[in-house]
């Protein structure tokens, strides 16, 4: 039979470990695999690992790692997919914001054979978020597709259920500013989005204060892409511009007064400086941006699928044939 792990990274879950552990427990229980839960205690300062230790001295399944101190749930999550060793592999918060009545879909749509590798979640709704964390969440979706080539959607949960060939590409990514949203969407492969309404977490405080969002937010800006490093052009180009309206405001002056005031021309002058400097950022830029790509050692391409490891297939011939069966039908 194959197995999913379940990967659940926990800061201060105490409150909803035990019916986290319950409800998706029951939820497993009738899935036609077999499970591990790979708990990821991020330094939490409650009774999170007791209960971790509880949980895995009664039930073998129950796997756990918990670290020295708090390092983020990008760290959680990379350690989980690191010591998961199923088939499947599920990312899931400790809340219970992520139904796990979804799970049997999931698996199932993995298991159709229409080749996906991935089922992803979206929630359709912001309810019950303050409105400024919403419009600013909207802000940073929109700036960072407009800044990377990948697509990442708005609304989605980390919540999702991946093929041990996606799992290893992203463990395959050895960048350390990871964020998980642009390297699920960056390493490729056929993903169905299933969606939701929002749902509350079940116990306990979110864990994500407007400061730790932020930061979330720049960092995961600036690690998928060094598109920011552009802003140096922009700033030569207005530069630049402002120095052309003022070499015209030069001109006018000169020829309706008898002498172009010192200040008109220093301006000049100045912006056409700026503009220079800006323009050598730019180029600056151009190759810290390649330094950034190189050391960031992302692969050229990422493989699905070979001779060696294609799934169960007719010869073309019979194919073939199926397809001209088909059309009589049709
Ligand atoms: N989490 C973590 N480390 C952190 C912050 C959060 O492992 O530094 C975990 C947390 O325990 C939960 C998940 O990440 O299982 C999502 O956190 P939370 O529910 O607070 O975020 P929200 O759902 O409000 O975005
Ligand atoms: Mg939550």
């Amino acid at each position: 039979m194959k197995t999913l792990s379940i990967i659940v990274p926990c800061f201060n879950e105490e409150e909803c470990l035990p019916v986290f552990y319950e409800k998706t427990s029951e939820v497993v229980g009738h899935m036609p695999v077999e499970t591990e839960f790979v708990f990821i205690d991020d330094g939490s300062t409650d009774n999170t690992l007791q209960i971790l230790r509880g949980l895995a001295a009664v039930d073998k399944r129950v796997r756990y790692v918990s670290f020295s101190r708090n390092f983020g749930k990008e760290a959680g999550l990379y350690a989980g997919l690191q010591h998961a060793t199923g088939d499947y592999v599920c990312v899931m918060d400790a809340d219970l914001q992520d139904p796990p009545s979804l799970l049997p879909e999931m698996l199932d749509i993995l298991n159709s054979g229409e080749d996906y590798d991935c089922v992803a979640s979206r929630r359709t709704t912001r309810k019950n978020e303050p409105k400024v964390r919403s419009a600013f969440a909207r802000l940073f979706y929109k700036l960072i597709n407009k800044m990377t080539d990948t697509e990442i959607v708005d609304g989605a949960r980390d919540f999702r259920m991946m093929t041990r060939r996606m799992t290893d590409a992203i463990l395959s990514l050895p960048e350390r500013e990871r964020f998980s949203k642009e390297l699920f969407s960056w390493v490729g492969f056929k993903t169905k989005w299933i969606e939701y309404e929002n749902v509350e977490r079940v116990k306990g405080k979110t864990k994500w204060s407007f400061k730790k969002l932020t930061k979330y937010a720049v960092n995961g800006i600036e690690g998928a892409t060094p598109a920011l490093l552009k802003i140096n052009l922009l700033f030569c180009v207005l530069f630049a511009l402002a120095g052309f309206g003022f070499v015209v405001a030069d001109i006018v002056m000169a020829v309706v007064r008898p002498a172009v005031p010192d200040l008109f021309i220093l301006l000049t002058l100045l912006f056409f400086c700026f503009s220079a400097l800006f323009f050598g950022l730019f180029v600056l830029g151009e190759y810290i941006k390649k330094i950034f790509l190189q050391v960031r050692g992302r692969a050229l391409y990422i493989e699905k699928e070979t001779e060696q490891t294609r799934p169960e297939t007719k010869p073309l011939a019979a194919a073939k044939s199926d397809a001209k069966d088909d059309d009589k039908c049709a």
